[in-house]
């Protein structure tokens, strides 16, 4: 019935090359075949996910360094999960009442700068976003977007987190932000989803303080799609995990695994939380723990040479085409003082087209890539400066020249 060469053939839906790297509609960049094999053994025999969800967050602290750790559909619903965390704490009765907590403390601080399209899944558990600091940095006029007396003078008894995004051009400082956080018993949330690789800020943000990171495992770690995970305080994760799992239980026959929850700590069973709309399945959460040993153990140089080496190669197999500026773009080594946390590891090519040479235009060029069989996949945004950017991570040597291919026969 299955055929592990024709299946999406089968279903009727044409094969495709993901050059965009990690983008989430183009499906994300090819899943690990070891972690793969780990999801189709996982299908094999039924668990309690309680306990599995309890050897990942054993794993999850080995690797990052911090207390806890709880396996999401992506760095999202860990997002959301965070701030349900923050917002209910140990509390059953404000887990049941998210997202309907205006009468709670629910607000959730973030900076001007750091507002992204993601941030809106802390407002999926109730938390109201309150706007901080300004962007005059980047206008030249402040040392920085956000004065740690602006932010003191922000924290009101609702507040029950800070939110950061490290970007390279926040220029805040996260290590200003645990600082004034943590003085007034605030805990602060990373949305870490984009920072992976490289590996070393799995503990990163745990060194500098933060107290909740979501980060994604269908991004760099090349783990199932549909997975993440939410790492940090034990009592916080605690919260987040009570609010995933689905709590039909009577008090004799509950027993949380004791490393994630402590039963002794609540007041009663919670019952079914926010986070039960985005539960993680048995196959996912295996996947997700072989991929992220994986990660782990690869050599980050290693993995970086071969990248390179597959950008250079686009850019060698299109250097001699007239109206064609293609350029390796590589921003890994770009570490804000600010922010010390390198950030865009994964390097792309540039193509920049003079479309009176060429005689096709970067929208044509996108078109005619989604055309072919299998399918090539780049991002359109862009185009308006006549560029195509390609982040080829995923894919292997033959599928790179097979895009150079493609290019070159629709400008001969
Ligand atoms: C990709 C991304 C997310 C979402 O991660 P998922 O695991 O796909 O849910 C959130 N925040 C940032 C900054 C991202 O880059």
């Amino acid at each position: 019935m299955v055929n592990d060469n024709t299946i999406y053939e089968d279903l009727g839906v044409k094969p495709a090359i993901n050059a965009a790297g990690t983008k989430t509609t183009f499906s994300g960049p090819l899943i690990r075949e070891e972690a793969a094999d780990a999801m189709r053994a996982a299908a094999n025999s039924s668990v309690q996910i309680d306990e599995l969800q309890a050897q990942a967050s054993e794993l999850i602290r080995e690797t990052t360094g911090a207390e806890a750790g709880l396996v999401t559909t992506g760095a999202s619903s860990g997002l959301t999960l965070a701030a349900a965390a923050c917002i209910a704490g140990n509390d059953p009765a404000i887990m049941q009442a998210i997202p309907n907590v205006e009468d709670e403390p629910n607000e959730i601080l973030m900076p001007r700068v750091c507002r992204n399209p993601y941030d809106r899944m802390l407002k999926g558990a109730g938390a109201e976003i309150i706007d901080i600091g300004s962007s005059s940095q980047n206008f030249g006029m402040t040392p920085t977007n956000l004065e740690p007396w602006e932010l003191e003078a922000e924290i009101t008894e609702d507040t029950v987190a800070v939110s950061y995004l490290p970007r390279p051009n926040t220029h805040i400082s996260l290590t200003m932000l645990v600082e004034v956080a943590h003085d007034n018993d605030v805990p602060v949330i990373v949305d870490a989803a984009g920072s992976l690789p490289p590996a070393e800020n799995l503990s990163r943000f745990f060194e500098l303080g933060a107290d909740l990171v979501a980060f994604c495992g269908g991004k760099g770690i090349r783990g199932p799609q549909t997975t993440g995970f939410l790492a940090g305080r034990r009592e916080l994760v605690q919260s987040a995990a009570l609010q995933q799992l689905d709590m039909g239980e009577i008090e004799e026959t509950w027993e949380p695994p004791a490393e994630l929850i402590d039963k002794d700590s609540l007041s009663g069973i919670p019952r079914n939380g926010i986070g039960r709309g985005f539960k993680v399945g048995k196959e996912e959460l295996v996947g997700f723990i072989y991929a992220l040993k994986i990660f782990v153990e690869e050599d980050e140089e290693k993995r970086r040479a071969e990248w390179f080496a597959r950008c250079r190669q686009i850019r060698d197999g299109l250097s001699e085409v007239p109206g064609l500026t293609v350029t390796v773009v590589d921003k890994s080594n770009d570490i804000p003082d600010d922010i010390k946390v390198r950030s865009d590891a994964l390097p792309s090519v540039r193509i920049t087209i003079d479309d009176s040479i060429t005689g096709i235009n970067t929208r044509a060029i996108v078109k005619r890539f989604r055309e072919e069989n299998p399918r090539i996949l780049v991002k359109s945004t862009g185009i308006a400066d006549n560029e195509i950017s390609m982040t080829p991570f995923s894919i292997s040597d033959e599928q790179a020249e097979y895009i150079v291919d493609c290019l070159l026969s629709y400008i001969d």
